[in-house]
């Protein structure tokens, strides 16, 4: 049984009978149990799998109608919820926390029978792009386990990476989808704000955070947003998409697109071999017949003190109502009165998620505002300006996803400025809504490189067709399990 199929072949090796959706899933848990104890990817698995799978099965062969996915097993980040199962956003502040619902994704993921084959690591509350904030300990890189695979939704790129699912879903607030894609060369979708609905994805900040695939192709994203896209009437940020395929047309190339080399995302800070992936990625598109040049976003040089601004601010606000009261674990009341109860119990939230919240409270504050959350508010609608400016120019633009590869475990722990700037490259697609996608790339000293392209909103279609030209160009070895 072949674990590394893409999900388009998995379906249709399903469809045509060739394997069995029971012995794919059992195939799938014991390679959950062989690698998993090294690279930590899952929190829970799923102990009904099997079960469910051989009931996709049953209706196959009893020729009833069969959802898309034909149970093909899927992990899911931590943070999104599915009805009666632990959701913990890898934090002690919700290690017992059980969804009483599921998140629209899942609902719909439910309706075309895919199963959720566990529930996959992050940094504590997707704060962080190493996934060394979880609570429950880090995951580590498949390529080199000495190495952090990014994050936040580290879990999620892991077990695509490792084979221990066909896809996953994760979210992504600054990056935290392609990031960790990029780091363990799969594929990482960021769509247009608005595209997926976030109802069932607990809060980090809503204004700005999506949840994005992680698959092993670009047709596998595609097939994704086909599943889970689209309005929804529980949450009203939601965009009708009017049931866009995004698989139609995304082998048309990319002869005569125009792409914008973003100058700012590949100057200072950036490793030399990322910068060589980058150049080499631009002859590859060139060579497509795509016309690529650089351009200038002068925002982007801010961006980052601003994403982390703005997101700390909505973050502080998000996380008020983890006080042990209304969500919590086992700690008791008696002994205390009601403030003294409170910051007790939000000691239970990790070092940086308690730095967020301490940055929180004060940006935002009276006396404070003006001098930093409005001026980040400032620099998010100036680089949204610059942005639209750029794609009246550009039918796309281009980066490199990460400006440094993976690094070691504990390297950058100590020191969050650094880590900050590491997601210069992803945060300005949060900051402006608009879709973005890390291509695996390139593999240099055994450790991946993904190269990020951006579309202009709501062109989620023409940013697939892209990253499917450019993915055409590479071939990349196989994960050194
Ligand atoms: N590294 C960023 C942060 O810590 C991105 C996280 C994310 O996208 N969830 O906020």
């Amino acid at each position: 049984m072949n674990l590394k199929i893409s999900a388009l072949d998995y379906i249709q090796e399903v469809k045509s009978g060739n394997i069995s959706a029971e012995d794919f899933v059992a195939k799938t848990l014991e390679q959950i149990h062989s690698v998993d104890d090294n690279l930590h990817a899952f929190l829970s698995v799923n102990k009904n799998a099997v079960d469910q799978a051989r009931d996709i099965d049953k209706k196959i062969k009893s020729g009833q109608k069969v959802g898309d996915c034909f149970g093909m097993p899927i992990s899911i980040k931590d943070n999104i919820c599915i009805k009666d199962s632990k959701t913990t956003c890898a934090s002690k502040m919700l290690e017992n926390f059980v969804a009483p619902y599921d998140a629209t994704v899942i609902t719909k993921l439910k309706q075309q029978d895919a199963i959720f084959i566990g529930k996959v690591n992050m940094d504590e509350f997707a704060m962080g792009l190493t996934t060394e904030f979880s609570a429950f300990g880090p995951s580590k890189n498949p390529w080199n386990t000495d190495c952090v695979p990014g994050g936040s939704s580290g879990g999620s790129a892991v077990s695509v990476s490792a084979f221990e699912c066909v896809a996953s879903l994760g979210s992504d607030t600054g990056g935290s989808v392609r990031n960790p894609a990029s780091f363990c060369s799969t594929v990482g979708y960021k769509p247009t704000y608005g595209l997926i609905s976030r109802f069932g994805l607990i809060s980090y900040a809503n204004s700005i955070e999506q949840i994005g695939p992680l698959t092993r192709t670009v047709k596998d994203t595609a097939f994704m947003l086909n599943m889970i896209s689209g309005i929804d009437p529980n949450d009203n940020t939601t965009i009708d998409n009017k049931n866009e395929d995004y698989l139609t047309g995304i082998d048309s190339g990319i002869a005569g697109k125009k792409i914008g080399i973003i100058k700012e995302m590949i100057g200072e800070g950036i490793d030399p071999v990322v910068l060589s992936a980058t150049k080499d990625a631009i002859s590859k598109l060139e060579s497509l017949g795509a016309i690529c040049e650089e351009i200038s976003l002068d925002m982007v040089k801010y961006s980052v003190a601003a994403y982390y601004t703005i997101t700390a601010t909505e973050a502080g606000s998000n996380l008020a109502r983890y006080d042990n009261l209304r969500y919590g674990y086992d700690f008791p009341l008696e002994g205390y009165e009601f403030n003294s109860y409170i910051s007790k119990a939000r000691r239970n939230f990790g070092p940086e998620v308690t730095r967020r919240m301490i940055l929180g409270g004060f940006v935002p504050s009276a006396g404070h505002a003006g001098k930093y959350f409005l001026k980040a508010l400032k620099v998010k609608s100036k680089l949204t300006n610059e942005i639209n400016d750029a794609f009246k120019k550009f039918d796309l633009l281009l980066s490199p996803t990460v400006p440094v590869p993976p690094f070691r475990l504990g390297e950058k722990i100590n020191d969050p400025i650094s880590l900050f700037l590491v997601d210069i490259n992803t945060v300005t697609a949060n900051l402006t809504g608009k879709p973005a996608i890390s291509i695996p790339f390139a593999i240099s000293n055994g450790l991946p490189i993904g190269i990020q392209l951006m579309a202009n909103s709501s062109q989620d279609r023409q940013l697939l067709q892209a990253a499917y030209a450019l993915e055409q160009t590479v071939s990349l070895p196989e994960v050194p399990l």
